[in-house]
């Protein structure tokens, strides 16, 4: 059981995966918000149910699973769309990522919550005890977003714009850990904020 519960957060490309791996490294269960949020509308969900009671069966896909690029078409300039599939998905993921890290073995669990600042941030997750910001330049986020996806810069940028700004993430930080050096600087870094984390835990 785990009492402690870190939130980690960071702008796309920011190295939100790469820090997680590091601390699942060093023992730390590592509930990941997007996997929960496809968990929430899993095939023969409640959730899924909820969408299509909202959407209509135009959603799903042949094998009654989410037809997610059908969904995305949906939501994709439509506010309230956005909002209702939102209000029918965040609910579950805050639920599932408090119950999976309070069940967690270790000192103690992290929540990694992409989309932190963008979803109500710390008022609609309460019982984050410290939120870990990864923070980049948006001109690095850029440069390794344009290399990990392949993908064109007009796209690159716009996913970046797309989402909250650096400032907006670092003004949910109690910690802060800053990744535009080189990787193996990443280890020590994390290992500082285990250790911190380590001993909150046991105070
Ligand atoms: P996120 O999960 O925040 O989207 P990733 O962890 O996938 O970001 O990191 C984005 C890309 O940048 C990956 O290809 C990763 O290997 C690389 N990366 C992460 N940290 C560094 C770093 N300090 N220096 C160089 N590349 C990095």
């Amino acid at each position: 059981m785990s009492a402690l519960v870190i939130g980690l957060t960071g702008g796309i490309a920011s190295g939100k995966s790469t820090v997680d791996r590091l601390f699942r490294d060093r023992g730390i269960a590592v509930a990941d918000a997007d996997a929960a949020a496809r968990d929430a509308v899993a095939a023969g969900s409640e959730g899924l149910a909820e969408v299509v009671a909202a959407f209509g069966t135009g959603v799903l896909a042949p094998d009654r699973s989410l037809d997610r690029a059908a969904m995305r078409r949906r939501v994709f300039e439509d506010p309230e769309a956005r909002r209702v599939l939102e209000a029918i998905i965040h609910p579950r993921v805050r639920a599932a990522l408090e119950a999976t890290c309070a069940n967690a073995d270790g000192p103690y669990a992290i929540a990694s919550i992409p989309l932190l600042a963008e979803a109500g941030g710390r008022a609609a997750y309460p019982w984050l005890r410290r939120i870990l910001v990864v923070d980049v330049p948006a001109t690095v986020q850029l440069q390794r977003l344009l290399r990990r996806d392949g993908i064109d810069t007009a796209l690159a940028e716009a996913m970046i714009a797309a989402q909250a700004t650096r400032a907006q993430r670092l003004a949910i930080a109690d910690d802060l850990l800053p990744n535009d050096g080189p990787l193996e600087a990443l280890p020590a870094a994390v290992e500082a904020l285990d250790r911190l984390y380590r001993n909150l835990a046991a105070a």
